[in-house]
């Protein structure tokens, strides 16, 4: 290794949108990382192309300002800005109902309510970083198939095609999504709720300029959510629909009758949907590991819990683990201590555990709490889409519904 400042190594298997921010995290303090990815990953060849592939696909993601303060860590934020959109306002109402929640950005002083990324987008940056970063090793198009630990290392197994790569390294980080093959190899068990959704997601084009303001409506065929994209006119749709009603979306031969319910679910508050890209769906269920750190192994993102999205939570969240691990990590290195060592992961995992909870327990009650008319209920979870926790308003309006003070 050319820098006489690299340290350690850290193998991650999986590189989504955790994998490939952690790795930058990792490289950022001088560790060396071998980043394995089961796809190939594209090559860029135009500037506007942005190929759909792995955690980066059609859907946008809501990052919360804290999500953006970590990308401006990183020195990433200049250049994932260029691609996002600030949540200026956020309206939330209900189908059949006259009641309606208005928070401004201005009155509640924070800049915004968060930014709207398209994933590809992320994608795009991430990996374009990652690839030249010299610190990164970045195998792609390689499945990891055997993983197992001794007292002082982690080994792995990898194909691509007919070569079989193996690799150790003191600490490993599995980042390889909600169906984990590492969680597995380690025998971490799951509690697995099914919430019997599918998600619908797109981009559409409306006849009234966004200007900044996203939109959650609720609707008896579940809580839409409306969103501001690049471009003054386009926004994304994510639509969690009962589980097998999907074939009424999905597909070119839809798309006149997902506008109408688009346009008969939102009436004219954002004017006339006049286009819309493919819909893609997406399961949803929440994952959760009965263990996050096993010997030298720690899950993150996905592996370790995966939430429904109707909060907008579920990376945000993942991004605050990750963080938090690269600072054990460094106070480790700079005790001279070894970065891999379990009792640091379990205090890691132990020092995470409150904020998973809380996070946890919020998406999964705006999802139960649909069907339940409890005003405050009602208002928590029509303010799900936006990170709860960073909207300064939000507690005090709740605080009001609490109190009978606002309708
Ligand atoms: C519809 C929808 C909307 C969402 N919107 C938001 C939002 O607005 N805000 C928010 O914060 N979160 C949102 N989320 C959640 C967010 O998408 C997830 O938190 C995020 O994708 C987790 O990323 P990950 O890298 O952990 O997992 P993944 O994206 O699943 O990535 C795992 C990677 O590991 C690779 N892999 C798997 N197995 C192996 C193996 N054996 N060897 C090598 N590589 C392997 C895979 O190819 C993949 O690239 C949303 C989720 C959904 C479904």
């Amino acid at each position: 290794m050319q820098n006489d400042l690299v340290t350690e190594k850290v193998i991650i298997v999986g590189g989504g949108m955790v994998g490939l921010s952690l790795a930058l995290m990792l490289a950022k303090q001088k560790i060396q990382v071998q980043l394995l990815e089961a796809i190939k990953y594209p090559i860029f060849e135009s500037e506007g192309e942005i190929p759909y592939h792995s955690s980066f696909d059609a859907r946008n993601t809501a990052l919360s300002r804290r999500s953006v303060q970590i990308y401006q860590q990183l020195g990433l934020w200049d250049l994932l800005q260029v691609h996002a959109t600030p949540i200026l306002q956020v309206h939330i109402t209900e189908q059949g109902s006259f009641g309606k929640a208005r928070l401004v950005a201005e009155e509640e002083k924070v800049e915004s309510f968060g930014q709207v990324i398209e994933n590809a987008w992320l994608g795009r940056v991430l990996l374009t970083e990652v690839r030249k970063e010299a610190l990164i090793e970045l195998i792609d198009g390689v499945k990891v198939t055997e993983l197992n630990q001794d007292q002082d290392q982690v080994h792995i197994e990898a194909n691509r095609g007919e070569e079989a790569l193996k690799l150790s390294a003191k600490l490993l980080i599995a980042a390889d999504g909600r169906d984990s093959f590492c969680r597995q190899a380690l025998g971490v068990g799951v509690d697995v709720h099914d919430y019997d959704q599918v998600a619908i997601v797109t981009a559409v084009q409306t006849s009234k300029p966004h200007q900044q303001v996203g939109f959650e409506r609720f609707s008896p065929l579940g809580p839409l959510a409306l969103l501001p994209l690049p471009g003054e006119y386009r926004r994304s749709v994510v639509w969690p629909v009962k589980k097998g009603t999907e074939h009424e979306w999905l597909g070119q031969e839809n798309d006149q009758h997902f506008l109408d319910a688009l346009q008969h679910t939102y009436g004219d508050r954002a004017g006339k949907f006049e286009k819309t890209g493919q819909r893609f769906c997406f399961p949803l269920s929440q994952v959760l590991a009965h263990k996050q750190a096993v010997g030298r192994v720690v899950l993150m993102g996905n592996a370790a819990h995966t939430i429904h999205p109707v909060a907008g939570q579920g990376f945000n969240l993942c991004l605050r683990d990750a963080f938090v691990l690269l600072r054990f990590i460094t106070e480790q290195l700079e005790a001279s201590e070894d970065i891999g060592q379990p009792e640091m992961l379990l205090a890691y995992e132990q020092s995470r555990l409150e904020d998973q909870k809380r996070v946890i327990k919020f998406c999964d009650s705006v999802v139960r709490g649909f069907s339940n008319s409890n005003p405050i209920l009602k208002l928590i979870r029509n303010t799900g889409l936006v990170a709860f926790d960073v909207i300064p308003g939000i507690k005090p309006l709740v605080a009001n519904y609490a109190m009978g003070l606002k309708a």
